[in-house]
């Protein structure tokens, strides 16, 4: 074992000083880069005195490489701006040229830069607005990020802080802070953002305190998974009502244990808020939990992972117990497969809604409609299918459920046909010049075509006993 993690720290070391990388693509100001090409060994390794490390190390080559490569994911973050800030002008053109109407030019162009920097349609968004504003309204921030002064997550607050701003005042902001003469060396995210905020407050008072205002228009609740299957549901309030929730649960909480309750102020307040926003003592009895497992998983006792929507895999023996029965028995199969049953256990009062699996495939099953809209239980087989939208890289919730080949073309209201998609995404892929189509698969797979004729592959996530299946079928591919 330790000659083997040996063996790799030769081999990543060899790799790190063999390559000389190039220099960085632009440098505006400041000092020149350290030098990165390597130096001899032999030159290196040489201690004056037992114990230390004599300059000229291979560690110090290390370091300048490092910072080297640094620079240049700087300088190459302001090449990408200014790419993106070009390739939304030629698709405007190209747009208008089409016949577009002025209102809608510029209609996929984020969703683009996403796909091609293999990120979120909103942070494919966020990505093409930095660029608009430090090549049109922040030319000093531009500057030091091309010379590695900032790098583009500290390019991206000097944005944000004065986003609310006229391009005027903006421009006046970058000119004060002049980032490309080393003002931010050495200074942290804090401070960086401390020094935008005391300069946009100084051009602009009133569009601050207005920020302020629209600030509170983004109040939204948001739920993201914690480990051993716990979750962390998360509010994004106005400081006013924040403190006033909290101050009701810790209220509650107090009151309960001195009344004698035996469980912890925080457990309390945990068990409060889930009571008082599902209106029901326990929290969940009559909400939808829904979860996907296989039934040797449920029947069985297998170890084959569930999982949980709206959350994510959940171990084998946590979903059993969720869905316990309170009489031995109870929760019994139902004959069929592509059935849409439902059982209801009374005690606890979850629906188990059963979506079954193939058998040798692991797909989920379900019949075909007439319909144009897909009915409830269509997007239901879809969205677990799915769990998140469809488009690459994006998480979002799924908001509609879409033809792919559409209902006009003749495209049937399938499980094949049907794709989970966002709201964003959904409008998205209406833009001329996108297309979508399904491919022949073990998994159900998604091909977008791009205005620009590139193409981005987007498979289902396996479900819950899928990956078991893969692995039995190499196994017997493998077998005489
Ligand atoms: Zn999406």
């Amino acid at each position: 074992m330790e000659q083997i993690r040996d063996r790799h720290v030769a081999t990543a070391i060899g790799a790190a000083l063999l390559p000389s990388p190039p220099r960085p693509v632009s440098r505006r100001s400041g000092p020149a880069p350290a030098s990165v090409t390597p130096r001899p060994v032999a030159n290196g390794t040489v201690s004056e005195q037992p114990g230390s490390v004599g300059h000229g190390s291979i560690s110090r080559d290390l370091i300048d490489q490092l910072r080297a490569l640094e620079d240049m994911k700087s300088a190459i973050s302001s090449l990408q701006a200014k790419i993106a800030v070009a390739f939304d002008l030629a698709q405007r053109a190209e747009q208008a040229a089409a016949g577009v109407p002025a209102a809608q030019r510029g209609g996929g162009v984020a969703a683009q830069v996403a796909l091609a920097r293999r990120e979120s349609p909103n942070r494919g968004g966020r990505l093409l607005g930095l660029a608009k504003a430090l090549v049109t309204e922040m030319p000093r921030t531009m500057a030091a990020l091309e010379s590695g002064q900032l790098n583009e997550w500290r390019a991206t607050l000097l944005v944000k802080e004065t986003a609310c701003l006229s391009v005027e005042d903006r421009c006046a902001v970058d000119e004060e802070l002049a980032a490309d003469t080393g003002t931010f060396n050495g200074s942290g995210d804090k401070a960086i953002i401390t020094a935008a905020k005391a300069a946009a407050y100084r051009r602009d008072p009133r569009s601050v305190t207005q920020r302020a205002a629209h600030a509170a228009s983004e109040r939204t609740v948001s739920l993201r998974p914690a480990p051993d299957t716990m979750t962390y549901l998360t509010a994004l309030l106005p400081a006013a009502q924040g403190v006033a929730a909290y101050a009701a649960l810790t209220r509650t909480a107090d009151s309960l244990r001195s009344a004698g309750d035996q469980r912890s102020r925080g457990q309390l307040m945990a068990d409060t808020l889930v009571e008082r926003v599902t209106g029901t003592p326990g929290g969940i009895s009559g909400v939808d939990v829904q979860l996907v497992m296989t039934d040797r998983t449920l029947f069985r006792g297998d170890s084959e992972p569930a999982r949980l929507k709206g959350y994510g895999t959940v171990p084998a023996g946590w979903a059993r117990k969720l869905l316990q029965p309170s009489e031995p028995g109870e929760l019994t199969r139902t004959s069929g497969t592509g059935a849409d049953a439902a059982a209801v256990d009374i005690d606890f009062r979850v629906w188990l809604r059963r979506l079954y699996t193939a058998p040798a495939t692991s797909e989920l099953l379900a019949s075909d409609s007439k319909a144009r809209l897909f009915p409830q239980r269509l997007r239901r087989f879809i969205e677990t299918r799915d769990t998140a939208c469809r488009t690459p890289y994006c998480d979002a919730p799924i908001r509609h459920i879409d033809h792919i080949v559409s209902w006009q073309l003749g495209g049937p209201t399938s499980i094949q046909n049907g794709a989970g998609l966002c709201e964003a995404c959904n409008h998205t892929k209406e833009n001329p010049g996108w297309s979508v189509r399904s491919e022949s698969g073990p998994r159900h797979t998604l091909n977008v075509s791009t205005p620009t004729g590139h193409t981005y592959r987007s498979t289902a996530p396996p479900l819950p006993g899928r990956e078991r299946m893969d692995w039995l079928a190499s196994a017997d591919e493998g077998g005489p």
